[in-house]
């Protein structure tokens, strides 16, 4: 059977609608520590992994308390895990680089808003991976992360960007710290601007700041928009109806 749900759920918004299943639930667990109910704030205050995305089959988001700071995506459970200790790490980290930076209350919230929208994304990719029926692949998950989180999100897509750049020479954030979690050929700011150049390859007049920033390299620019289509028309070919 073929699987006609990517291509709806990566096109526009309001073919979102039209996808079969339904927005993925959310459930947050409760939180153990001080720390943990933080980082449970953070996420339900700007509501943060609500998503528009349809995925083919019912999937749950669950914040939690874990061992480890990590997110997963976990298949046979279908279900994906945001860790209450990751979220606080994201906002520690963003809140120390911010605060070197000398930037504002405003923009540092932007930020920790726009890694967290990031890192649900990238388990919405491996979700949608797995689900229509390709191997668990660390690139292909950050493609379909890109994609779903323009298509979803695009008040947050130039934050996603910033904040991703920011956080790719930090260790220990689960996939944004690029190798250790994600693909170990390539380095954690490789693996960023691939990630930049196609947010900003999705409306290069929209998201220009993600060209101004630097977070996307200037020669690599150009090619964006080719390789934001190349890559959404890859995954149509695929699963197109
Ligand atoms: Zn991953």
């Amino acid at each position: 059977m073929p699987h006609p749900v990517i291509a709806l759920a990566l096109s526009m918004t309001s073919t979102l609608a039209a996808a079969p299943s339904a927005e993925p639930s959310v459930r947050y667990e409760s939180p153990d520590s001080p720390r943990a109910e933080r980082a449970e704030r953070l996420l339900k205050d700007d509501d943060v992994l609500k998503t528009g995305i349809r995925l083919p089959e019912p999937v749950k988001i669950v914040a939690r308390d874990c061992d480890a700071a990590k997110a997963r995506w976990d298949h046979d459970k279908r279900e994906i895990t945001i860790c209450y200790s990751l979220v606080d790490k994201v906002r520690e980290t963003i809140k120390g680089i911010s605060q070197t930076e000398e930037i504002d209350e405003k923009a540092t919230r932007a930020r920790m808003k726009g890694a967290l929208t990031v890192l649900l994304h990238h388990q919405l990719g491996h979700a949608l991976t797995t689900l229509n029926g390709m191997p668990d692949d660390e690139g292909q998950a950050d493609r379909f992360a890109a994609l779903t989180l323009a298509a979803d999100s695009p008040k947050r897509v130039v934050a996603a960007a910033e904040a991703r750049h920011l956080l790719a020479g930090h260790a220990g954030i689960d996939h944004l710290s690029g190798p250790e979690g994600g693909d170990p050929e390539k380095s954690g700011m490789e693996e960023s601007a691939a990630f930049a150049c196609l947010l900003y390859g999705a409306d290069p007049a929209r998201y220009g700041k993600i060209l101004k920033g630097g977070w996307v390299p200037a020669e690599r620019a150009p090619t964006c928009a080719d390789e934001y289509n190349r890559v959404k028309s890859a995954i149509g070919d695929k699963f197109g109806s």
